[in-house]
């Protein structure tokens, strides 16, 4: 049997917090308005309380909110699959498992934050939201959300996903979502980047300067964030917890769990409940899988730099590339972001975690032969942690060994196909990041590292 259900009565009640675990100390969020350490209440102009306090909060479990399980049980446990298939064409020993996070409403991880936080926000009397989006998984999610608690919503969509993936923003204007090609005129962020470069493909960074902006200046509207922050990544531990669930139901525990990182919350929220065991003596490698042309973990700098381009959010201690780093439209898997969750910067700075870097033309034929086998279109990003699970189990054959992987397919590509059309028509190539770019970049980190 290949598929791994988790009945539903026994889906997680809490969520997992590391820090109440970590063996070393985090440093903390800069305001950028002062260059002192970032109070909780300088957040209440963007987010709610109850994720203020989950921001900053060390207590290891929270419970999930009765409203927010009842949403997440819509699509949630989410299904643990063996790829025997998989298994079968590499001709590997290896065992790899996956949980399938493609599911969702919106078909990746990000719905599993998105009811959250829109919950808290309806509870704490917000009336408007604003995001931004890359790829558009995450507008998509918020959209979804904010319809069922009845807020509106605003997306900053980074301009080139916005041409490449038509199909999103319909996804997101069909749940009622006002979607903006970011950098736009409507706001002093995205008119500052225009100024200077009026063809410029855009980039996350500079969609959530945009979107907070909007945010802090409408009393009743906040801004939301998709990834990064410790409150959504506490959101997607739900991944990690149902998967130790299904691994023990037919006695596997994962020697290597893989996830691609962008942001970092679908690697986190796989890996930290299993880094809880880690942690607590038990052996295991957690493996980040990131773009080559985006490689913030295995080329960046850990230090203090800003969220987004306008130099308006906290300021946080992560592996960076510099906030003004855009990586190159011919770039087409996703995982675009300049930084990384401060969490999983921490993890990796203290030798708890590892990343990798994966190519295009790899993640596409892995990709592609992940589809064949599985019978799943993976999204662009996922197809970067799977390349990297099976390059592990192409070694195992070589060394002759046998290792248990477990992976995140954080979401399915069916709105990725022209990814996967350059691909079959031969046009993606691969692309390193250009170091010149990131020096430059990498110039404007805020004066508190000084
Ligand atoms: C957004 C997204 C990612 C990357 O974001 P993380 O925060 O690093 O998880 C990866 N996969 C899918 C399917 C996504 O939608």
């Amino acid at each position: 049997m290949s598929r791994i259900y988790l009945d539903p009565k026994d889906m997680p009640k809490s969520w997992y917090n590391i820090m109440a675990d970590l063996p070393f100390k985090m440093d903390p969020y800069i305001n950028p308005a002062t260059m002192k350490p970032l109070q909780p209440d300088d957040m209440s102009a963007i987010f709610p309380p109850a994720l203020i306090e989950q921001e900053i909060s060390v207590k290891r479990e929270i419970a999930i909110p009765t409203d927010v399980l009842d949403m997440l049980s819509l699509w949630r446990p989410t299904p643990l699959l063996r790829a025997r298939n998989l298994e079968k064409a590499l001709g590997t020993p290896a065992k790899i498992f996956y949980k399938y996070e493609g599911t969702a409403p919106a078909g990746s991880h990000k719905a599993n934050t998105a009811v959250a936080q829109v919950y808290y926000n309806k509870i704490a009397g917000i009336k408007q939201l604003t995001t931004e989006t890359g790829a558009g998984q995450w507008g998509s999610s918020v959209a979804y959300a904010a319809k069922h608690f009845g807020l509106g919503c605003t997306i900053y969509m980074v301009k080139v996903s916005f041409t490449q993936k038509p199909y999103r923003s319909s996804f997101m204007r069909m749940f009622g979502a006002n979607v903006i090609p970011s950098p736009s005129n409507t706001t002093q962020a995205g008119r500052d980047v225009l100024a200077v470069d009026p063809d410029t493909p855009g980039s996350l960074g500079t969609a959530i300067g945009e979107a907070v902006e909007a945010a802090i200046q409408n009393k009743d509207t906040n801004y939301t964030l998709g990834s990064v922050l410790n409150h959504v990544l506490l959101h997607q531990t739900v991944i990690g917890l149902e998967a130790q669930k299904q691994m023990e139901s037919v006695g596997e525990y994962p020697d290597t769990v893989i996830a691609c990182a962008g942001g970092g919350s679908n690697f986190g929220g796989i890996a930290f409940p299993f880094l809880r065991d880690k942690i607590n003596g038990k052996e295991l490698r957690a493996i980040a899988v990131e773009p080559a042309s985006c490689p913030t973990l295995t080329k960046g700098k850990y230090t203090y730099d800003y969220g987004d381009t306008a130099s308006l959010t906290p300021i946080m201690k992560m592996y960076t590339l510099g906030k003004d780093f855009t990586p190159p439209a011919i770039h087409a898997g996703g995982l675009r972001f300049h930084g990384m969750s401060p969490a999983v910067s921490a993890l990796m700075k203290n030798g708890l975690i590892e990343a990798e870097i994966a190519h295009q033309s790899d993640i596409f034929k892995y990709g592609m032969m992940f589809a064949h086998t599985e019978g799943i279109v993976p999204a662009p990003e996922s197809c970067h942690a799977i390349s990297s699970v099976c390059r592990k189990a192409l070694e195992c054959i070589e060394k002759g060994k046998t290792e248990t992987i477990l992976f995140n397919l954080s979401g399915n590509g069916f709105f990725d196909f022209p990814a996967y059309d350059a691909y079959v028509d031969g046009k993606l190539t691969d692309y390193e990041y250009s170091e010149e770019d990131v020096a430059k970049s990498m110039a404007n980190l805020p004066k508190v590292n000084k």
